[in-house]
C-alpha cells in the first residue's frame, strides 16, 4: 500500500460537500444525529457515497451496551464513542487516487461493498490467512473506523473491496453483508448431498443461510420459526419444509423425517437461548452444529449429549471470509425475494425509528436500512 502522499491529488466526479449529515455513539442508547466534516480520502483510501447501511442484530446489541469482546477488557461492550455506526452498506465511489483505484479494479462511480471487517494484515491470524479472525478485530461502525450510517463513509487502505451492480436497489446491495456472513456459516456445515439441514430462525441471517444451503442444494431443508410469514418467506429463498415452532415439536418432527435419526446439520440463526438444546436434540448422532447468532446472555446445556450420547461437531462462524462474491452473485441474479426481505428503508433523520425497529423481535420487519439520500 502506497505511503507516498504525492500521488494523494483526488479526483472528484461530483462536487463533495464539506460537512455531512452523520449518526454518532454517545453512549449506549444515545445516539444523535450530527454534522461531521466529509472526510479526505488520503493514499491509498476511497471516499463513497453511502448508498445504502442495513442494521444488524450486533448494531443493537451495542445500542444497547450488551455486547462482549472476549480477551479485550479494556473495550467497553457498545461501539467507540464519537463512532459513527453502520457496517453493512454499498457505496457510490466519488474520491481517490488513480493508484487506488487501479489497484482496486474500480473507477470513479462504481458501487463497491466492503467487509466489516478491516484487518491490520500484520497479527498472527491476518498472516495465516484467517483474516476475519484479525486479532486487532477494527470494525467499520464499532471500533477503529467510522461506519456508513452517514451521507459519505471513508474506504480505509486495508479495507477489502467488492464491486457490487449499481442496478440493484442499494438496499439489495448491501444485503452482501449478512447474506456473505450466514454463506460461511453454510461453509461451517459441510453440507452434503444427502443431508437434512435444519435452519433455525427465518430473520435475516437465518434466511440467508437457507438461501445459501439452497446453492449447496442437499436433500432436504427445513427452517424453523415462529412467525408465519417468515417461514412463508423462508420456502421462499429455498427451504423444503416449514415447522412452526409455537405450534409443532420441531425435535419429534425432524426425526419422523428423517426414519428416526435427526437431522445432519443444525445452522443456529436465532439468538434465543431455546434454539441451542432445540438443535443439539433434533441433530443425528455424528451430526454438525453450527452456531452464527449473537445471545444476550448466557446458555447452558447438557454438554454429554455434544460427546457420550452424539459425538458432535460444533463449530461457531464469524463473519464471512471468502464468501462475498458468491453472496454478491446472487444477489445480482435477483432470484431472492428482496423486496420482501428489505421491508423497511428510513432516511437518516428517521435512524432511532429505524433502530427501535429492529429491537422490536414481534414486529414485521425482516431488514431495515438506512439509505441517507431518503428525506423525512
Ligand atoms: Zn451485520
Ligand atoms: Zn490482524
Amino acid at each position: 500500500m502506497s505511503t507516498t502522499t504525492e500521488n494523494a491529488a483526488t479526483t472528484a466526479a461530483t462536487t463533495i460537500p464539506t460537512t455531512m449529515r452523520a449518526v454518532v455513539v454517545h453512549a449506549p442508547g444515545d445516539y444523535r444525529l450530527e454534522t461531521r466534516p466529509v472526510p479526505t480520502p488520503g493514499p491509498g483510501e476511497l471516499l463513497l457515497r453511502t448508498d445504502a447501511v442495513g442494521i444488524c442484530a450486533s448494531d443493537l446489541k451495542c445500542y444497547h451496551g450488551a455486547a462482549k469482546f472476549w480477551g479485550d477488557d479494556n473495550r467497553p461492550a457498545w461501539a467507540e464513542t464519537n463512532r459513527i455506526p453502520g457496517h453493512e452498506f454499498v457505496g457510490t465511489i466519488v474520491a481517490g487516487d488513480d493508484d487506488t483505484l487501479t489497484k482496486r479494479k474500480v473507477t470513479l462511480g462504481d458501487r463497491i461493498a466492503c467487509e466489516q471487517i478491516v484487518p491490520c494484515w500484520e497479527c498472527k491470524y491476518c498472516l495465516e490467512g484467517a483474516y476475519w479472525m484479525c486479532n486487532v478485530h477494527d470494525m467499520f461502525g464499532f471500533k477503529g473506523y467510522d461506519g456508513a450510517m452517514a451521507e459519505y463513509v471513508l474506504v480505509p487502505a486495508k479495507a477489502l473491496t467488492h464491486p457490487v451492480s449499481s442496478a440493484l436497489p442499494g438496499q439489495v446491495a448491501a444485503f452482501a453483508e449478512p447474506l456473505s456472513c450466514a454463506f460461511h456459516a453454510v461453509e461451517r456445515g459441510d453440507i452434503k448431498f444427502g443431508d437434512t439441514v435444519v435452519i433455525a430462525g427465518a430473520g435475516p441471517i437465518g434466511l440467508s443461510a437457507i438461501a445459501g444451503a439452497r446453492q449447496k442444494n442437499p436433500l432436504r431443508i427445513i427452517a424453523l420459526d415462529v412467525v408465519e410469514a417468515k417461514l412463508d418467506l423462508a420456502r421462499k429463498v429455498g427451504a423444503d419444509i416449514t415447522i412452526n415452532i409455537a405450534e409443532d415439536d420441531a425435535v419429534a418432527r425432524v426425526k419422523e423425517l428423517t426414519d428416526g435419526y435427526g437431522a445432519d446439520v443444525y445452522i443456529e440463526a436465532t439468538g434465543h437461548p431455546s434454539a441451542v438444546p432445540q438443535g443439539l436434540n433434533l441433530l443425528r448422532k455424528l451430526g454438525t452444529f453450527v452456531e452464527y447468532s449473537v445471545f444476550k446472555d448466557n446458555v447452558s446445556v447438557d454438554w454429554s449429549i455434544i460427546s457420550d450420547d452424539k459425538e458432535l461437531d460444533v463449530r461457531g462462524a464469524h463473519l464471512g471470509p471468502h464468501t462475498w462474491p458468491a453472496a454478491i452473485k446472487l444477489l445480482e441474479t435477483e432470484t431472492l425475494p428482496m423486496s420482501e426481505i428489505c421491508t423497511h428503508q428510513f432516511p437518516l433523520e428517521q435512524f432511532q425509528e429505524a433502530l427501535d425497529l429492529v429491537g422490536d423481535s414481534a414486529g414485521a420487519s425482516v431488514k431495515v436500512s438506512i439509505i441517507p439520500a431518503l428525506h423525512a
